[in-house]
């Protein structure tokens, strides 16, 4: 049963072949049998589980259908969940109940879907490893000696080793597309605006957005449809109508033009993954596409903007964090500055802190137009490169990352080294721009991911490109051995 997907979930339960009841209670024994292996859930919520899937399945009893009605997923633990810990994978919020649901929790509760409970991620979302959680690291279900990406590395974990079948991540610089390409999954970053923040715990707001990640685009496709949308509680939330997507998936490929970025294919990406992103491009020629070289100038300089906005933004957004209005409080403090200092001092972890003191300077009187204004002005340079781009084609692809799944341990006295992992991912959130990683090979036994990526509010066209793909190629199917 744990093999499935959320397509065939629910046509499983449609056909009574099985209750949301019986599926639950299977993937919750699998969760305890095989997480502690990886270590991909901070909370699990087995009654709330059985007691949604039981109301699920009185929904369908009654005549009610839907993709999503008796789903069984998890949310990566910085979508707030009512009266359930919401830790954001940090000490800070390790005793954190949230008050009320995130949007996004909210809304696919209401199309029926099973909480399993919440999953493992970086501090604050900040990392491309799952390394800096309060809870300990993620491991890869694909080799337990590497990561599996981040931030969102519960998530992709759980969902590879078929603990479930898909989750809910965010992505402020890659860390849906990113663990999914490191685990051989399907994620989805949406457009910016195109679902809800509210309830979604702010790394960096004008970069977050949450979305699916799944073994399929078939079944990124379901999950995206319950989690997008207008929300007026959210001010950066698009009123834009949301299209069917499940629809879209079989469109056709015939003249669909292909950009390929030659900035893509410098020396830092390894040669196995250029050769494999090759391979993918010749698949989707088979399917009728149109490639085309493409540039992307202003590509080398999106790193250094990113690694300035992003803290910029965490320094602000976790100034809240201070023992007093939210978060982890000192022992017998002192004094205010007291309470402040060993509160932040002891709640938050080194990364976090790094990027705190990093984002604060940047922001700092005398260093804001040296720093942070320059960043926001390469920013738009980064948009304005994939304008002109999108003039001449209709999805750009290339690698999801210059490197398959590192060591554990093997970056964490550099963080350097890891923020440079994020070159191809980090544009798309600079840029606003959706984008989506598809399993596309192995290096070493490790998985691959290529990327696309479309004008804004083209999920669909993503997700068509990749089911077209995924009814041709087999990678998505492959399973990690010993899940
Ligand atoms: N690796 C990036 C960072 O650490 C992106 C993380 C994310 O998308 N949440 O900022």
């Amino acid at each position: 049963m744990h093999h499935m997907t959320l397509a065939e979930i629910a046509r499983g339960l449609a056909d009574k072949k099985f209750s949301s009841e019986e599926l639950t209670q299977v993937l919750l024994a699998r969760i305890a049998q095989l997480d502690p292996q990886l270590n991909s859930f901070i909370s699990l919520t087995e009654e709330l589980a059985l007691s949604q899937a039981k109301a699920a399945d009185a929904r369908r009893a009654n005549g009610e259908a839907g993709a999503l009605l008796g789903a069984p997923i998890a949310h990566k633990d910085l979508f707030c969940t009512q009266g359930i810990r919401t830790s954001c994978g940090s000490k800070m919020l390790d005793n954190f109940k949230a008050p009320y649901d995130a949007t996004v929790v909210a809304k696919l509760a209401a199309a029926g879907t099973v909480t399993l409970g919440k999953t493992n991620m970086d501090e604050f979302a900040m990392g491309s490893a799952n390394e800096s959680s309060y809870y300990g690291a993620v491991k890869n279900p694909w080799n337990l000696e590497h990561v599996p990406g981040g931030s969102s590395g519960g998530s992709a974990a759980a969902v590879a080793a078929r603990l479930l079948p898909a989750a809910t991540a965010t992505d402020t610089g890659g860390s849906i597309r990113q663990p999914a390409a490191f685990t051989n999954l399907t994620g989805l970053k949406p457009t910016y605006g195109r679902v809800s923040r509210w309830g979604m715990i702010a790394y960096a707001s004008s970069l977050d957005q949450g979305g699916p990640l799944a073994r399929t685009a078939e079944d990124c496709a379901i999950l995206l449809q319950g989690m997008a949308g207008f929300d007026p509680n959210d001010s950066t939330s698009i009123d834009e109508p949301v299209p069917d997507y499940s629809a879209s998936l079989n469109g056709s490929l015939q003249g669909l033009r292909i950009g390929v970025p030659k900035e893509y294919f410098s020396a830092g990406l390894d040669p196995r993954i250029a050769e494999l992103v090759h391979n993918s491009v010749k698949e989707l020629e088979k399917l009728g596409a149109v490639i085309k070289e493409i540039s992307l100038p202003n590509m080398q300089h999106a790193i250094p903007a990113y690694y300035v906005i992003a803290p910029a933004e965490a320094s602000s957004n976790l100034s809240r964090f201070d023992g007093v209005r939210f978060g982890h409080r000192c022992e017998n403090p002192e004094n205010l500055i007291d309470l402040y200092k060993r509160s932040r001092g002891e709640g938050f972890g080194a990364e976090v802190q790094r990027r705190i003191m990093v984002g604060a300077y940047a922001l700092s009187a005398g260093y804001y137009d040296a720093y942070y204004l320059k960043a926001q002005k390469i920013r738009r340079l980064v948009k304005n490169d994939f304008m002109a781009a999108f003039n001449e084609v209709d999805i750009i692809l290339g690698p999801t990352t210059p490197n398959p799944a590192w060591k554990l341990g093997a970056k964490n006295s550099d963080p350097v080294a890891e923020y440079l992992e994020d070159v191809y991912t980090i544009t798309a959130n600079l840029a606003g721009l959706p984008g989506l990683s598809m399993p596309a090979g192995f290096v070493d036994g490790l998985p691959v991911g290529v990327q696309l990526l479309a004008p804004y509010f083209q999920e669909g066209r993503l997700l068509n490109v990749a089911h077209q793909y995924q009814m041709n190629t087999d990678w998505h199917t492959r399973t990690p051995t010993g899940f």
